[in-house]
């Protein structure tokens, strides 16, 4: 009966794909089907201990949020609670230039991985068996973890990975999306063991995921043969990082210009949306130990002002604080502390858009009587200019419905004509009009 509700999650796109309900399973009756779907098999007891745990279609987040912070949850505080917030990087310089933002994440858990800390991790790394595709693993070893650097814009249900944890002894640390998490606070409520052997659960910022579709079509665009393929990339190289394939024989191909943030990925992400996060409130992971970010910050003649790879760092619980505290101590990471966040206006905008047009979506659903996630807060009172806001923005998603039209304007994209485009936008944007979003320099 339980899985026939993961069903009826499923079938309404309530699931985030997350994996918690495969990871709680103590028969291993659930199984994720090709798209990262949750199956059932016929060794369902019907114990619902699945649907108890599925941050798709209910998150407590005043409950979950006074467990963790003894503090009320505000729907209009953006970024979470927070002791104190960073901008850093690792100090190993490979780490910093390999990894998406500052590398330290990956800097973070090799430091508690040698101190012993902790004993691994569930991160995610490239699979070998489908380069384009990632997977999740449990690292217990410094390489392991270097080969999870980077962020893999696509869905990775990082929690099905608590079945094996729970035959584990030792401590580990989890990393994961917000919806990873929810899944996680909510399974460490009834499950003592895996509470205690997540021992520190870093969060990544989060708008929106892609479907794994997006790095197929662009496999095709490249006319790389999979077989070929070492590895796919959505941050390579250089920071900000391009999206490029590696070949079996070490040659790196960009597959667009070195400019992730203001190049392909924007268009991705309105064309290969996964659309369960169109009902996604939360965009920093709130309920992490320590939640890490992109300081993503443009001075007026839009140049980075944090050049060269930093990771914005949201300290939320005493332990996490007490752990970045030793590793910065012990130089593993370097951190500066930041006191203002004027200069993050526009990184702090794109949360607010985000968690204001799922609001206002949500609302739609339960106008239409149609199953939406629960997130135990009163329903607002939606503003017409919101409204109308997410209306012109969903009109932006129309492309991303139909599967052949996505492949011609991603192919035209990628293609040389698509790319000085791209190029033309920006130096209009930047130099022309010279937008001056702040003119602080770090
Ligand atoms: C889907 C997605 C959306 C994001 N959206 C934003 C955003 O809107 N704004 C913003 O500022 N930052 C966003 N980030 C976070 C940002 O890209 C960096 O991951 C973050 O700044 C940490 O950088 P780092 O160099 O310290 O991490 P690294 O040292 O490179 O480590 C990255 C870690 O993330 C894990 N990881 C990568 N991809 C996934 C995944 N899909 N699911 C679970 N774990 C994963 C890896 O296993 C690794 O442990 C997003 C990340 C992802 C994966
Ligand atoms: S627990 Fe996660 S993967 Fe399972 S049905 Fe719920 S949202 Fe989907
Ligand atoms: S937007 Fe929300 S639901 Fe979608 S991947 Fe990010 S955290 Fe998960």
């Amino acid at each position: 009966m339980s899985v026939n509700k993961i069903r009826y999650v499923v079938d309404n796109n309530l699931c985030v794909r997350c994996g918690t309900c495969v990871g709680v399973c103590p028969l291993n009756a659930i199984t994720l089907n090709d798209r990262n779907y949750p199956v059932k098999n016929s060794s369902c007891t019907g114990c619902g201990h699945c649907i108890e745990v599925c941050p798709g279609i209910d998150v407590d987040f005043p409950e979950l949020t006074m467990q963790l912070f003894r503090k009320r949850f505000n729907i209009n505080g953006l970024l979470g609670f927070f002791t104190n917030a960073y901008a850093g990087y690792a100090l190993d310089p490979d780490i910093r230039a390999n990894a998406s933002s500052g590398g330290v994440i990956t800097q973070l858990l090799i430091y508690l991985l040698e101190k012993k800390i902790i004993d691994g991790a569930i991160v995610a790394v490239t699979d070998p068996e489908a380069p384009c595709q990632s997977k999740p693993i449990i690292a217990k070893t410094k390489d392991e973890l270097l080969q999870s650097m980077q962020s893999r814009y696509t869905i990775i249900p990082v929690n099905q990975l608590f079945g094996k944890i729970r035959q584990m002894e030792g401590k580990f640390a989890l990393v994961g999306l917000p919806c990873h998490i929810h899944g996680f606070r909510k399974l460490a409520n009834i499950d003592p063991v895996i509470r205690d052997r997540i021992y520190l659960v870093l969060g990544l910022y989060c708008n929106l995921n892609l479907e794994q579709e997006a790095t197929l079509d662009l496999q095709k665009i490249s006319r790389i043969s999979q077989k070929e393929i070492k590895n796919f990339e959505y941050r390579g190289g250089e920071w900000p990082g391009a999206i490029r394939i590696t070949k079996k024989n070490g040659n790196t191909h960009n597959l667009h210009y070195s400019n992730y943030k203001d190049g392909a990925f924007n268009y991705l992400s309105r064309l290969y949306y996964a659309k369960r996060c169109l009902y996604c409130i939360d965009g920093s992971s709130e309920l992490a130990d320590i939640s890490f970010a992109d300081p993503w910050v443009q001075d007026g003649n839009g140049d980075w002002v944090f050049k060269g790879g930093w990771t914005l760092i949201f300290e939320r619980t005493e332990k996490g604080g007490m752990l970045l505290a030793e590793a910065e101590r012990d130089h593993a990471i370097f951190l500066k502390r930041l006191y203002g966040y004027s200069m993050f206006k526009r990184f702090i905008n794109n949360i607010n858009k985000k968690r204001k047009m799922a609001l206002v979506r949500l609302s739609n659903l339960k106008n239409k009587n149609k199953p939406a996630p629960e997130y135990h807060v009163d329903d607002p009172t939606i503003p017409v200019k919101d409204r109308l806001k997410e209306y012109i923005f969903s009109l932006t998603l129309v492309f991303g419905k139909y599967e052949g039209v996505r492949k011609i304007i991603t192919a035209i994209i990628f293609s040389r004509i698509g790319i000085s485009l791209t190029k033309l936008r920006i130096f209009l944007k930047y130099r022309v009009s010279n937008i001056r979003l702040s003119n602080r320099r770090f």
